[in-house]
């Protein structure tokens, strides 16, 4: 943005306010001296209601949001989240429900808790749901724990080597490690599938159990998922489902029956509840009747009676999350699955890998495509555009936003080079998915005749290439004059 915006402690000025409160009607009474404030307040700028709104509405307005458009990004699954859903949440029962009030006030949201177990066991064919974790990576967490408790339990304390494919997300390595386990890499075959060979290498009588994402990080389906869970489990393993792909196969095909033992769904993707600001989340994760016991609570379960009641199961692995995990988030999840139905949910991974398979098919010839294979939910495609010289898959992305698109996941799954990632879910158009398509064929034309435009690109976006290692490693996360001044003298007109 070339017009200078004043920060809001540029704005403030003594005096000015923002709130205008009634005069006091009660006697005066002093606060006792240990109450009082002692520091000075002086940090906090005084700025009038109007300039605070202003500035906040701004800042929003930079933020792409999929309110706001087509936004394609891989594995991500950025559906629309349907504003039913928000209304329910914020039905004054659920939303002023103190976590801590009695069972016996708490039915109803109780109630849909129980349900929502139900349901997410129901479509994903496992015995058991909890829905404490906060997010896919820390039901990963949880069902590692899990894998962990039930060895032990067995008396079998000599697995210590979790088998992880080399397409993984990393928040899957990231879990085993931090479980304290040993991460034991598997090789993907050329046809994206895990590779049987290397995995019979890689399996023993230390195998934990295997991580494994089915469609996988290249949107594939694994073909030989049935031979992989039995070679896994003749060697004493478990296999762990990480379930952010289950936007694919929703009332199609049922991880329990695949041969996973456990599976985190992330509610916040497939199941419609809004993300990318970095949460609130929900990692619920389902598993077999043989891990139930282990499961992290509470639970909700039913008494004689037929009330709603919370419960931890046996040989829990402990809570994970304050509370009840994220309740809000379940409520959003709950009101999806309702409104669609079995029925309906199967459409939306029938739409979602239609979408996916168009978009590819559209593309191929000019970006050539990771593994030439019909895909799932999401098709992994190359930026290595033909007769282009020095553009990357970085390029592509920048030169994305100037055509008013977010981009799609760059540089993943690892095993890809200048790897593209595309999901664009059920809830586009086929009118938006061309859109999108002519974009990047555009773009792959610039890209041959005037790869300038996308070295240079973002050009329209309100801030121009950032310095994203620098970002993450120097972060300026709280006003500071000097360094927003040496910042504006820096940046890129
Ligand atoms: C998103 C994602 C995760 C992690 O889920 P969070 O909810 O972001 O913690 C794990 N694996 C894959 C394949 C993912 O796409």
């Amino acid at each position: 943005m070339d017009t200078y915006e004043p920060h809001l402690y540029e704005l403030s000025a003594p005096g000015k306010h923002g709130a205008n409160l009634p005069g006091l009607d009660v006697p005066e009474t002093p606060l006792p001296a240990a109450l009082l404030r002692q520091d000075d307040m002086n940090d906090f700028p005084s700025l009038t209601e109007p300039e605070v709104i202003r500035h906040y509405t701004r800042i929003s307005q930079r933020n792409y949001a999929i309110d706001t458009g087509f936004y394609p990004l891989g594995s991500c699954t950025m559906k629309y989240n349907p504003k039913l859903h928000e209304e329910a949440a914020r039905l004054p029962g659920f939303a002023a429900a103190h976590p801590l009030q009695d069972a016996g006030l708490s039915q109803g949201a109780l109630q849909l808790m129980y349900e929502l177990q139900e349901y997410l066991g129901e479509i994903s064919g496992f015995d058991a749901v909890s829905l404490q974790p906060a997010a896919g990576a820390q039901g990963e967490f949880a069902g590692i724990l899990t894998f962990r408790a039930y060895h032990l339990d067995r008396n079998d304390p000599q697995r210590i080597e979790v088998l992880v494919p080399d397409a993984a997300h990393g928040t899957n390595p990231a879990t085993a490690a931090m479980a304290g386990f040993k991460v034991v890499e598997v090789k993907s075959d050329a046809r994206g599938n895990v590779d049987l060979d290397d995995l019979k290498a890689k399996l023993s009588p230390r195998t934990v159990g295997m991580m494994l994402t089915n469609p996988n990080t290249l949107g594939l389906f694994e073909e030989h998922i049935v031979e992989v869970a039995r070679l896994v489990h003749e060697a004493g393993g478990l296999m762990y489902g990480d379930g952010a792909n289950f936007n694919a196969i929703l009332g199609i095909a049922k991880p329990g029956e695949l041969g996973f033992d456990f599976m985190h769904y992330n509610l916040h993707k497939t199941f419609t509840t809004p993300h990318g600001g970095g949460g609130p989340g929900s990692g619920a994760v389902g598993c077999t009747a043989a891990l139930a016991p282990f499961l992290p609570g509470p639970r909700v379960r039913r008494d004689a009676s037929g009330a709603y009641e919370l419960f931890i199961p046996e040989k829990s692995i402990g809570r994970l999350k304050v509370f009840h995990g994220n309740f809000g988030m379940l409520v959003r999840a709950w009101t999806y699955i309702r409104s669609l139905g079995a029925a309906g949910l199967r459409e939306v991974s029938e739409i979602a890998v239609l979408n996916a398979n168009y978009v590819r098919a559209m593309l191929k010839d000019l970006y050539p495509q990771a593994v030439d294979r019909i895909c799932m939910h999401e098709t992994v495609l190359k930026g290595q555009i033909a007769g282009a010289q020095g553009v990357r898959t970085l390029d592509i992305a920048k030169r994305l936003i100037d055509y008013g698109f977010h981009p799609p996941t760059v540089y993943f799954p690892l095993i890809v080079p200048e790897a593209l990632m595309i999901e664009p879910t059920e809830t586009e158009s086929k009118r938006t998915l061309d859109a999108f398509i002519q974009a990047m064929r555009q773009i792959a034309r610039e890209a041959v005749e005037t790869p300038d435009l996308l070295h240079q690109a973002p050009t329209k976006a309100p801030v121009r290439r950032l310095d994203e290692v620098r970002a993450a490693r120097q972060p300026v996360l709280r006003y500071d004059a000097e360094a927003f001044a040496r910042i504006r003298e820096e940046a890129p007109r």
